[in-house]
């Protein structure tokens, strides 16, 4: 391909892009295909010649599109969202086309001086400690890594990195609602299921902070080190908050490292009204939330916070002759403040965000987001064949169909159906959990183009589907 030919393909793309965003809600949001029925239509082996993009472009609208979950489709009302929008699809554009690999300053000054001011920008809009520092994650599993690695290495004065683990005693507790990143942390660290305390949780699926403690107590007196606590700011199955002031305060009682996961309901920050949820924020020690969740920024970004910058980068630092920079010190190398090496320039798009939406139009459009979801769960509650299941903290739904006289049994098989139906038809998609053993419908409402109308649909399907499903 050249110059010429880019160009003009590209200006065609960008028009199917934006035909994609004002037409999403006409595809299926779920897409009917059998397994292997998109591989099938693949050819065996790669081309020897090389293809015009007219004809490549022409098999992914014929073979690869009706293979897609339409993720911004505004009835996408699944799992959490992974929104997007028009200003994070322009950054990620000229992310592309650059290509810089910015693992350290040198590599790209402007992209760790942006990172950096923009991380400094949502520090102080979140209400994050200014003894903080923020850094661009892949992902809130790689940011939960890096902290329980960290954790690990301060806990043992940096031992571990040098001689190995000898004899496995560190204990990780989260509650039994944590998401399952904190379990894959553990494992990756070769520390053992076992090394990881699930905590009781209340009525409201959120940890119970005295049980933590009587955990704690328990190990200590066993001769075992505990190592980090994860809280949860808005669970993966219910959006629960746990009690992050009283975890706290014990955390620093017994001088452990404190990592908070609010990769989904993180962007709340930015709302003062929710400020609550991070009470007693100064005794923490990282915090990570995802962007590419509910900031209409595309995945991945992952934002993560740390107090003990120097801890962190001793942790992870290495330092081979090729990397060797005349600006030590004087800036930041973000190769040493995670995982991976390569990192791509992910503060562009974020920056284009923040700015082409402003603070205000952000909190518009998560307070419209929160109101639609309340507006739902007002006629959830209001219908008499329907139950809320849990509290309704922000914009997620869990509910159930449950009419007359129907044991438990019964009512997670129907909910199942009516779940499995509505996703087969493709007008809405939504998603489960289990509460207290009950098959619990989930929905969240947080699409960046999402409108009242959507959600008003949505309903109606839900309960005319029901109404299918009973008598069936
Ligand atoms: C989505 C989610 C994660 C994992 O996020 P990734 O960026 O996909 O790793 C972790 N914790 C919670 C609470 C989540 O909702």
């Amino acid at each position: 391909m050249d110059s010429k030919t880019f160009r003009k393909q590209a200006h065609q793309i960008v028009d199917w892009m934006a035909d994609y965003f004002e037409q999403v809600e006409k595809y299926p949001v779920k897409p009917r295909v059998k397994p292997k029925e998109i591989y099938n239509q693949l050819p065996e082996n790669a081309p020897v010649e090389g293809e015009s993009m007219d004809i490549i472009f022409k098999d992914f609208q014929d073979i690869i599109l009706p293979g897609i979950t339409h993720w911004q489709h505004p009835k996408f009302l699944a799992y959490f969202p992974a929104n997007t929008s028009y200003a994070s699809v322009l950054g990620e554009m000229i992310t592309a086309t650059m290509g810089a690999q910015c693992m350290i300053w040198d590599t790209s000054p402007a992209a760790a001086e942006l990172e950096e001011r923009v991380m400094n920008w949502l520090k102080k809009l979140m209400g994050i400690p200014n003894n903080f520092e923020g850094v661009i994650q892949d992902t809130a599993s790689s940011a939960t890594l890096t902290a329980l690695i960290t954790a690990r290495e301060k806990l043992s004065n940096f031992d571990i990195n040098q001689n190995g683990l000898e004899q496995n005693n560190l204990r990780i507790y989260c509650s039994g609602e944590a998401h399952s990143s904190v379990e894959k942390a553990v494992k990756v660290m070769s520390l053992g299921r076992k090394s990881l305390v699930k905590v009781g949780t209340d009525d409201h699926l959120c940890m119970v902070a005295n049980e933590l403690e009587k955990n704690i107590l328990q190990d200590i007196n066993n001769g075992l080190k505990p190592m980090c606590v994860v809280a949860a700011l808005g669970t993966t199955g219910t959006t629960a908050i746990d009690p992050l002031a009283e975890i706290a305060s014990i955390c620093k009682k017994y001088d452990i490292w404190l990592h908070v996961d609010a990769a989904y309901a993180g962007s709340l920050l930015l709302l003062p009204e929710y400020q609550w949820m991070i009470e007693g924020i100064e005794g923490i020690d990282s915090f990570v939330f995802n962007a590419h969740k509910w900031l209409f920024t595309n995945f991945d970004c992952s934002i993560y916070f740390v107090k003990d910058k120097e801890a962190l980068i001793r942790s992870f630092e290495i330092l081979p002759e090729y990397l060797k920079t005349t600006n030590k010190g004087l800036v930041n190398d973000y190769r040493d403040w995670g995982v991976p090496l390569g990192r791509r320039f992910r503060a562009l798009k974020l920056w284009f965000v923040i700015r082409n939406f402003g603070i205000k139009g952000i909190q518009q459009k998560l307070r419209h987001h929160n109101k639609l979801a309340t507006d739902f769960a007002s006629w959830v509650e209001a219908d008499e064949q329907f139950e809320i299941l849990a509290p309704v903290t922000m914009n997620l739904i869990c509910f159930r169909f449950n009419p007359h006289d129907l044991n438990e049994s019964a009512l997670n098989r129907l909910n199942k159906q009516l779940m499995n139906q509505l996703n087969m038809e493709g007008k809405i998609y939504l998603t489960h959990t289990k509460i207290e053993g009950k098959f619990t419908l989930r929905v969240c409402i947080g699409q960046t183009y999402v409108e009242e109308r959507h959600v008003i649909e949505s309903w109606q399907e839900i309960k005319k589907m029901a109404e299918k499903t009973v008598f069936s």
